[in-house]
């Protein structure tokens, strides 16, 4: 008997335990510097309903308190940091009934652009080695490695309509089905049916604006290299360029506003 009593206290303190400390962590009030962090990074912040400031605040509680973050090269790791990022991975979770990026479990952070080895395959079996400056990537084995002042660029230069945490976090929503390619978590078939239309219209539009020398797409012509690309710069657009994503894209719009449940409009 003794050792079944073990087995149940060990299984108690694997997973009752942390259930219980997130429980009352969320109790706890938002520390007053954290929102002074979100309102100077987030600029949506201060616009949002406050249900939707409230759900902001609780879901990057949970994430400050399950995921590590890591100060790569020299950089070290400040809550403005962890805030920020925690702000804007977040974001993509509002009214949604999904975890904190269950499979995340690191954030690696240099101060600038990174740069990571890289193998290339060239025609003839030729492989060649280069260095790319990188200002974030997203990884399915549970990291997301970011360049902090590529953060902050995205965070001060709303009229861009980039932000390469919500770039990277959309990856991580993608992986979730294990596969990373554009189609993420959806609630049943006929969604996924929809989904698979739109996206394959405007991946082709956007491909062949590109072949054609349109400029000023809204969607970021990087979106042309795959189709998990073109979901994460889609969703860039639909946070940081709603007004001009949903006047030109109305149906890519409508898919994302179903998928993300939030609408970013009412804060511009
Ligand atoms: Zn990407």
């Amino acid at each position: 008997m003794g050792w079944l009593l073990l087995i149940v206290i060990a299984l108690l303190f694997a997973f009752e335990v942390p259930r219980v400390r997130l429980r009352y962590i969320l109790r706890q009030a938002f520390p007053l510097p954290y929102s002074r962090i979100l309102r100077k990074n987030l600029p949506e912040y201060s616009r949002m309903p406050t249900d939707l400031q409230m759900q902001l605040k609780r879901r990057i509680r949970q994430f400050l308190y399950q995921k590590k973050f890591v100060g790569c090269g020299d950089l070290e790791i400040t809550d403005e940091i962890r805030v920020t990022i925690a702000g804007k991975a977040c974001m993509l979770l509002l009214n949604r009934p999904s975890e904190v990026y269950p499979k995340l479990t690191h954030i690696l952070v240099y101060s600038a652009a990174f740069v990571a080895p890289r193998q290339q395959m060239l025609s003839g079996g030729i492989v060649t080695h280069t260095n790319q400056g990188l200002s974030g990537e997203s990884w399915s084995d549970g990291r997301v490695i970011l360049a902090w002042d590529q953060v902050l660029h995205g965070a001060h230069n709303e009229l861009h309509g980039q932000d390469v945490v919500m770039h990277e976090f959309a990856h991580q929503l993608d992986s979730e089905t294990g596969q990373t390619n554009g189609a993420p978590l959806l609630s049943s078939a006929a969604a996924y049916r929809a989904w698979s239309q739109v996206m394959e219209r405007e991946y082709e539009s956007l491909l062949h604006a590109i072949q054609h020398h349109h400029h000023h797409t809204v969607i970021d012509p990087y979106g042309a290299t795959n189709p998990a690309e073109f979901f994460a710069v889609s969703t860039e657009a639909f946070f940081k360029k709603s007004t001009e994503l949903a006047q030109h894209h109305p149906a890519l719009y409508e898919q994302l506003r179903s998928f993300y449940q939030v609408e970013p409009r009412d804060w511009v």
